[in-house]
């Protein structure tokens, strides 16, 4: 018998117990929902050193012959059968361990943030334009006319530095039309983003992050430790300062010094394998991306000294792009001009652009991908997993 706690044995001896109760146990389905009372008795033989002795026994709710998926079977099913039957594989111990660290992640981060200041905010989903570029927006049919899902809360949360709230982040969904088929890219995906009002430069980004990194994980192993769950044993445990390696060395460890392409998955896991070889962390940042990668990022502030440069820094781990982020262009002469570099109509972004007009302070942030993030931690090898129930460009059910 299991319930979200664990599970202990309940034991009916042949000849010795009730028939019919007997006759009850022997025809029950695997995973039928039941209620027992009896006596619990000491045994060597059981798992948990008890086991019950059942004296009345009511089916709540009888699972229906056969499973289409086994929750105690010993082989591993493919992991397309386990999503499109996720709800009985869900109830797999080892499976909700994913999502009980996930609840601890959330919390371990939420109570960094709010430590520190932060407000907690919520921006819309629905928006007249995208943020990220066009090539993944989402169209919604919106009465009269057309809405797209939030590619990211970006531009809200810059708004609000210009509103005055110095220090926000939001836990929110956020919509991709990825059109590729990865382990590490979903078309709905958690976003925890952050913006910081008042900033010198990227550093101080880069220390927030990585305080509010260390703070986070220190909290997720006390409290899966305190749960028993055992992902625990893979909770790292960094130091900062982390590496920070300037994008033009990456690319030296690419063999293209200066070639200022945009990183694929093959390249992030090469850097990924020297960057733990030479400096033993998990967690790096990769620096001072060109402007040239970051063309269609036109709120990333281009250095003053060096403006072929942007301060958008990422942090990897081992080989995995967790998060991205950087200053933020806040003067609006230049950020108009950035928007018409990227080939769109500053005309798309009133709103925005009168959050520049009336006093907006120097400030950037961040967005650390949730599911990357308990996707590394578990050790899961699809993102997918890390999910209670995923969408990507072929997947919309269950
Ligand atoms: P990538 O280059 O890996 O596609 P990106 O550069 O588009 O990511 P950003 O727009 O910088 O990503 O988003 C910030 C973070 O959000 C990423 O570091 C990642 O953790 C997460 N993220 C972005 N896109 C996805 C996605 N499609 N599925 C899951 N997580 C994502």
């Amino acid at each position: 018998m299991r319930d979200v706690r664990g599970s202990t044995q309940v034991t009916l001896k042949k000849g010795s117990a009730d028939p019919a109760l007997f006759e009850l146990f022997a025809n029950l389905p695997r995973e039928s929902v039941v209620e027992v009372e009896g006596t619990a008795r000491r045994s060597e033989k059981s798992q948990r050193g008890v086991e019950l002795h059942p004296s009345r026994v009511s089916v709540i709710a009888r699972a229906e012959v056969p499973l289409p998926l086994g929750v105690v079977d010993k082989v591993g099913a493919e992991l397309d059968t386990r999503l499109n039957h996720r709800v009985l594989d869900l109830r797999k111990p080892a499976v909700r361990a994913v999502f009980e660290l996930r609840t601890s992640v959330l919390a371990g981060f939420r109570a960094a943030f709010l430590k520190r200041g932060f407000y907690e905010v919520e921006t819309p989903k629905i928006l007249r334009q995208g943020a990220e570029g066009g090539a993944t927006l989402f169209p919604v049919e919106y009465f009269e006319s057309r809405a797209y899902l939030a590619q990211s809360p970006q531009l809200y949360k810059q708004m609000l530095i210009g509103a005055g709230f110095e220090r926000v982040f939001e836990i929110a969904p956020a919509f991709r039309a990825e059109p590729s088929d990865t382990v590490r890219h979903l078309t709905e995906f958690t976003s925890l983003d952050a913006e910081v009002g008042y900033i010198e430069g990227a550093e101080d980004l880069r220390t927030l992050v990585e305080e509010l990194i260390i703070d986070t994980l220190a909290f997720v192993r006390r409290d899966l430790s305190d749960r028993g769950n055992p992902l625990v044993r893979g909770i790292p445990e960094p130091k900062a300062p982390f590496p920070r390696i300037p994008f033009s060395v990456s690319e030296e460890w690419l063999g293209r010094p200066g070639a200022e392409r945009d990183l694929g998955t093959e390249d992030e896991k090469a850097i990924g394998e020297r960057a733990v070889r030479e400096y033993g962390s998990p967690f790096y940042f990769l620096t001072d991306f060109p402007t040239a990668v970051k063309a269609h990022t036109f709120y990333a502030q281009r250095q003053d000294a060096n403006p072929a440069l942007t301060g958008y820094f990422d942090l990897d781990y081992r080989g995995l792009e967790i998060m991205s982020g950087g200053p933020r262009e806040h003067r609006l002469d230049r950020l108009v001009e950035n928007i018409r570099a990227a080939g769109l109509d500053p005309a798309g972004f009133t709103g925005y652009l009168e959050a520049f007009r009336y006093g907006m302070p120097p400030h950037g942030g961040w967005a650390i991908g949730i599911d990357r993030l308990v996707q590394v931690l578990a050790g899961l090898s699809n993102i997918r997993e890390a999910r209670l129930f995923p969408r990507d460009r072929y997947r919309l059910d269950p």
